[in-house]
């Protein structure tokens, strides 16, 4: 009798310890990682999540292209996915959930091109011509203080534009300006 106590009790403590290994990784709720845009050319907004279920969700980064797509000639080119990561980092240490205000997400050759020529800002191989960069501010957070919050991500590059109050950040070498 009192065997077959222990035994089941035993038994019990098996299946016990089974169902809680297997509850585990469930027990961690599948990632969302969400962004808000906001186009101060286009005046478009976006609320997208980009990332879903442990990966990258291909109708959210084709939302995201959509939307940071150079506005002046309208050529689409993807975004670096690890660029949205640095952005979604970026909006945790902020303590703030407002849209990033875009100024400049990918540009074209051309029009990279005519503002090289306009200003001497922008360089002549920009990683924005590879959707790996992107100028933005946001509400309620001042500029030098996002630029800040950038630099401590270590993560890219990482300027500020003063004058036009927007930060650059851009997922190639780390180095600040
Ligand atoms: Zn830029």
């Amino acid at each position: 009798m009192s065997t077959r106590l222990s035994r089941r009790h035993l038994l019990h403590s098996g299946l016990v310890a089974a169902v809680t290994l297997a509850a585990a990784p469930a027990a961690a709720a599948p990632e969302t990682r969400r962004l808000r845009f906001l186009h101060t050319h286009t005046g478009e907004s976006l609320a997208v999540a980009y990332f879903q279920a442990g990966s990258y969700d291909a109708a959210g980064l084709e939302q995201v292209a959509h939307l940071l797509r150079d506005h002046r000639s309208g050529d689409v080119h993807p975004i670096d996915p690890a660029l949205l990561d640095l952005l979604h980092e970026l909006q945790a240490l902020t303590g703030r959930d407002d849209a990033f205000q875009v100024i400049s997400g990918y540009r074209s050759p051309q029009t990279n091109r005519m503002l090289n020529a306009r200003s001497s800002g922008v360089a002549t191989r920009s990683l924005h011509m590879d959707g790996k960069a992107i100028d933005v501010r946001m509400a309620g957070v001042p500029t030098k203080k996002l630029h800040e919050l950038a630099m401590s991500l270590k993560r890219g590059g990482v300027g500020y534009y003063a004058a036009s109050d927007f930060v650059h950040v851009d997922t190639g070498r780390v180095r600040y300006w």
